[in-house]
């Protein structure tokens, strides 16, 4: 049977417009990166700076109980409420509950990957509230009714004359292919639900544990009319999210829009410490925080806490060869790229994720990229053991790796077995390529050629090579020794 993972990652290579669409937003945004980490690098802060992320989120998820009573005392002593959602389902039920208690009907969203997770809107929605993405790379795609191709950037894969085709469709009127246009139609549609709504949900970039502050990050200043102009806010937060103090904050705020989209600050940091007060212009006056669990805590303490380091930055995703070509919507919602392909499996289970390890060539890219050092391709190569070692397994694919394993444990069999490879691929060599492999190993061999194995390998060369390289190393000796 063929595994969802594979169905998808088949229909998203046929989709060559969006492929190139995503490979040119993905690897501008990688350039942007590298501008802004070369500049720190000149500056000698960029390794002191990823060191100090790191040890700032690993304070706090190595005594994690105590950062998140501190987080939720500190937000009820500022007149917010706080609710710990253990599963999805749980968090999604604490927002219904809060809507229906105002009679809320209209509730507008700013950018969130964790009301992703829950699937927040089919929740409210199927409760009577209507939610409206107000992000507009968000609102693209809700229009659209697809799912976030990429952490930071959800639309990425639309282009202008799409965007327009989608925006005529919907509002009922043809609209121009012109980005400002299209952006002055939103703002419109947008701030019409920003006045009506009564409802006003975020995500976290941060929670400040020392004074119960949420702390968003954004480029467009929608935040700000979430936060500020409906009755009651609710944030969504994943409990991985919480920093200690103040200070910590600061190598975390100078890397995440450096890394994210190269800036090197966004538009917009917004701090919500508690609903308005009197005296106060603006503001919720009720404020929630759903603090999210659904399988997170499982990972404090063990060897894959670091995964829960991770700021959502999408650098890794800009960074993998996978990811650019397959984009987001070949891997399990709602995270994809690298990151994705660690915390799925972790966060769902083995069983029911395990397939997205498929999408990674361990070249290790993501681990460089990402700015709290997040070790993304050895915890991926750790999941592929765990995954192996299974009952569940492939019994081909485990004898397989057994059989693989003991072949190139020692020099002998080594060589052995790839005489055996060069001798079975000989029929299949036409003009020095291998035009077609068999079986299981087809794929590989679709669209592209391989180079047929050497007719002698270099192992094999080798000794030659040192032989005959021998009577130049001994001239330059005496020529070395002459000059002494
Ligand atoms: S794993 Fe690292 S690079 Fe990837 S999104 Fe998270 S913080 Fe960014």
């Amino acid at each position: 049977m063929t595994s969802p993972v594979r169905e998808r990652t088949r229909r998203e290579l046929a989709q060559e417009a969006k492929r190139r669409a995503l490979a040119q937003a993905t690897r501008s945004s990688y350039l942007r990166r590298l501008g802004q980490w070369d500049r720190l690098r000149r500056e000698g802060r960029l390794q002191p700076l990823r060191d100090w992320a790191r040890d700032a989120k690993d304070r706090v998820l190595s005594d994690h109980r105590r950062h998140l009573e501190q987080f939720v005392r500190a937000v009820r002593e500022r007149g917010g409420f706080v609710h710990v959602a253990a599963t999805p389902e749980e968090a999604v039920a604490r927002v219904v509950a809060i809507a229906r208690r105002h009679g809320a009907r209209l509730a507008v969203k700013s950018k969130s990957m964790a009301t992703e997770e829950i699937h927040l809107n089919a929740g409210l929605e199927a409760a009577g509230v209507e939610v409206v993405e107000t992000d507009l790379g968000e609102y693209i795609i809700q229009l659209a009714g697809e799912r976030p191709v990429h952490i930071v950037g959800p639309s990425i894969h639309y282009d202008r004359e799409a965007v327009a085709r989608l925006f005529s469709r919907h509002l009922g009127e043809p609209m121009p292919p012109d980005p400002e246009a299209l952006t002055q139609v939103a703002r419109r549609v947008l701030r019409e639900k920003f006045l009506a709504a009564e409802i006003g949900i975020t995500g976290a970039n941060f929670g400040v544990a020392e004074t119960g502050t949420v702390v968003l990050v954004t480029n467009e200043g929608n935040g700000r009319m979430v936060t500020t102009l409906p009755r009651v806010l609710i944030t969504i937060m994943g409990l991985e999210k919480l920093v200690g103090t103040w200070a910590d904050l600061e190598p975390l705020l100078t890397l995440l829009p450096r890394s994210a989209t190269g800036q090197t600050l966004t538009s917009y940091v917004t701090a919500i410490t508690g609903p308005r007060r009197p005296g106060e212009a603006d503001g919720p006056e009720e404020f929630h925080v759903v603090i999210l669990d659904a399988g997170r805590s499982r990972l404090l303490g063990t060897p894959f806490q670091p995964a829960l380091r991770c700021l959502r930055c999408g650098a890794c995703l800009d960074a993998c060869p996978v990811f650019r070509q397959v984009g987001g919507h070949a891997y399990l919602p709602p995270y994809s790229g690298p990151i994705g392909v660690v915390i799925t499996p972790l966060l769902k289970g083995m069983e029911a994720a395990g397939e997205v390890l498929d999408l990674c060539s361990l070249c290790g890219a993501c681990t460089e990229a990402c700015p709290v050092q997040i070790p993304l391709h050895r915890f991926i190569l750790d999941l592929r053991h765990q995954r192996m070692a299974s009952p569940r397994a492939s019994r081909w694919e485990r004898l397989l790796f057994r059989f693989w394993a003991w072949a190139w444990r020692t020099p002998g069999r080594y060589r052995w077995t790839v005489r055996l490879l060069r001798a079975l691929a000989r029929p299949f060599v036409r003009d020095g390529r291998l035009r077609w492999l068999p079986g299981p190993l087809a794929a590989w061999g679709e669209g592209r050629d391989f180079p047929a194995p050497a007719a002698r390998p270099f192992h094999e060369r080798w000794a030659d090579l040192a032989r005959e390289a021998e009577p130049e190393r001994n001239t330059g000796e005496v020529a070395d020794g002459g000059r002494r």
